[in-house]
C-alpha cells in the first residue's frame, strides 16, 4: 500500500497549515526545513511524531487551527506523567462522527437500533465518540457510561437495547452477570461493538455465545480523533480503515522502515484532513499488519489485522522475547480453562520469572494441568514459566480494561 497522489496533496496541505500556525509540529517541520513532500519516498523520510512530543506540547501546543475555531478538547488519560490534549474544530468533530457512523453502518446497525453506550464520558474520547456516531446514524443512544451493572441490566431489559458498545472486559462481566441471573431471554441485544483493548478469540467466543450476538472490533486512539477510525465487516477479515481521512503505514518498530503489506509491525498514522491537531506519521505502538488483497465485501478501504499487542508489551524472559498474545494463543489450546488469565513478571533470585495464573472448574486436576501448560510454553516459546491454576471467578474482572500483564520487576 503506497500513499496516493491525492493523499500526498492532503499531507502537503496539512504541512502548510502546521507551519502557518506556528504550532508545536509546525515549528519542528520548519526547523527540519520541510515545506512539502513530492513523492511517496519523500513522505517516508518525514520524521515520526511520538507520544512524548505530544506531552511536551502540553497544554495547547498542538493547536493548529485558530482558537475561535476550536470547539472542544479531549485528553488521553496518560497512566504516567503529563496528559496529552487534542483540540478539535467543528469539522474534526463532524468528520469523526461520519467515520463512526460508517462503522455502525458496516456492522449492519441502522437508525432503528437502540445503542447502549457503556464506555466513559468525559475528557477521553470513548463514550462521546460512540454517541456522536450513533446520533449521526440516527439511532437511539442510551448513554449509560461505565459501571453500575444493576442499572445497566435494568435499562438493557426495559429499553430493549439492541446494540452493546463496551470494552471486551465489561462485555464479559455483563455476559457472566446475565447468565448468573438467568435473564438471557429478557435481553434483546443483537450486536456488540467492542473497542479499546486487545482480546483473545476465546474471550470473543465466550461473549458472542453467551449473549448470542455478533461482535465487531472498533479501532481508534485519542490522538487520532478517538474510536471509530476502523471496524471489521461481516466477513471478519480484519478492520477496514477510513483512508479518505487517514493514511496508515506499518513499520518495523526497531528500524523505523516501512514493511511490506502482510508483515507485522507498528501502526503509524497520518491524519489527512484534521484541522485542530493534525499529526504526521504518528507512532501508535500498536502491533498489526496490513491485510493484502481485496475484502470479499467489495469495500475498497484497506484492512488491518486485529491488534496483536503493543510494542512496549514485549517482555524479555530469560533472553527470550515474548508477547502476551503468544501466551494467550497457547492458553487458547486448553479447553479446560476460562478466557481469563494473568501474567506476572518478577525478579527472583537474580533472574526474571514469569508466573501465569489461569482459571478452571473444580473437576480438573490443577497440578497436572499446570504442568501441561508450563511444558507447552517451554516447547513453543523456549522457557518454563510457573503456572498456577485457580478456581473460576478468582481472577479480577473489571469494568474498564483488565490488566492481564503485571510487571513487578520495577516495583
Ligand atoms: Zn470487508
Amino acid at each position: 500500500m503506497q500513499i496516493s497522489k491525492k493523499q500526498l496533496d492532503q499531507v502537503n496541505d496539512r504541512i502548510r497549515a502546521l507551519i502557518a500556525s506556528d504550532s508545536f509540529y509546525g515549528k519542528k517541520l520548519e526547523e527540519a526545513g520541510i515545506t512539502e513532500v513530492k513523492s511517496p519516498e519523500e513522505f517516508e523520510q518525514l520524521p515520526f511524531s511520538e507520544k512524548r512530543d505530544l506531552r511536551d506540547a502540553y497544554p495547547l501546543g498542538l493547536m493548529t487551527a485558530p482558537e475561535d475555531e476550536i470547539v472542544r478538547i479531549h485528553s488521553s488519560s496518560g497512566t504516567t506523567g503529563t496528559p496529552v490534549i487534542i483540540p478539535y474544530t467543528a469539522k474534526d468533530v463532524d468528520d469523526w462522527g461520519e467515520m463512526f457512523r460508517r462503522c455502525y453502518e458496516v456492522a449492519g446497525i441502522t437508525k432503528k437500533d437502540r445503542i447502549q453506550i457503556t464506555p466513559g464520558y468525559g475528557l477521553w474520547t470513548a463514550g462521546i465518540g460512540f454517541q456522536n456516531g450513533c446520533e449521526k446514524l440516527g439511532a437511539m443512544a442510551i448513554p449509560m457510561g461505565p459501571g453500575n451493572t444493576e442499572k445497566q441490566l435494568e435499562m438493557m431489559i426495559n429499553l430493549e437495547s439492541t446494540v452493546l458498545c463496551s470494552t471486551s472486559s465489561y462485555a464479559l462481566l455483563l455476559t457472566e452477570e446475565i447468565e448468573k441471573r438467568g435473564i438471557k431471554d429478557k435481553i434483546h441485544l443483537k450486536k456488540g461493538v467492542i473497542g479499546s483493548e486487545r482480546w483473545s478469540d476465546k474471550m470473543r467466543d465466550r461473549i458472542s455465545n453467551g449473549l448470542g450476538i455478533e461482535l465487531y472490533d472498533i479501532y481508534g486512539l485519542t490522538e487520532i480523533y478517538g474510536p471509530g477510525i476502523g471496524i471489521n465487516c461481516e466477513y471478519n477479515t480484519g478492520m477496514h480503515i477510513w483512508d479518505d481521512y487517514l493514511y496508515l503505514e506499518i513499520i518495523d518498530p526497531h528500524t523505523g522502515k516501512t514493511v511490506p503489506d502482510g508483515e507485522w509491525g507498528e501502526i503509524v498514522i497520518t491524519t489527512l484532513v484534521k484541522e485542530g491537531a493534525p499529526l504526521i506519521r504518528y507512532r501508535t505502538h500498536d502491533l498489526s499488519r496490513i491485510i493484502p488483497g481485496k475484502c470479499p465485501c467489495g469495500r475498497d478501504y484497506p484492512r488491518i489485522d486485529a491488534i496483536k499487542g503493543r510494542t512496549d508489551d514485549m517482555m524479555k524472559i530469560k533472553g527470550v522475547n515474548v508477547f502476551p498474545s503468544q501466551i494467550e494463543e497457547i492458553l487458547a489450546g486448553f479447553s479446560e480453562i476460562s478466557s481469563e488469565y494473568q501474567i506476572r513478571i518478577s525478579h527472583l533470585d537474580g533472574k526474571d520469572t514469569m508466573r501465569i495464573y489461569v482459571e478452571t472448574n473444580g473437576s480438573v486436576d490443577f497440578e497436572g494441568l499446570a504442568k501441561q501448560i508450563a511444558e507447552r510454553v517451554k516447547s513453543k516459546i523456549g522457557f518454563t514459566p510457573i503456572v498456577k491454576v485457580v478456581e473460576i471467578g478468582v481472577l479480577p474482572r473489571s469494568m474498564k480494561k483488565t490488566a492481564r500483564v503485571i510487571d513487578e520487576r520495577f516495583d
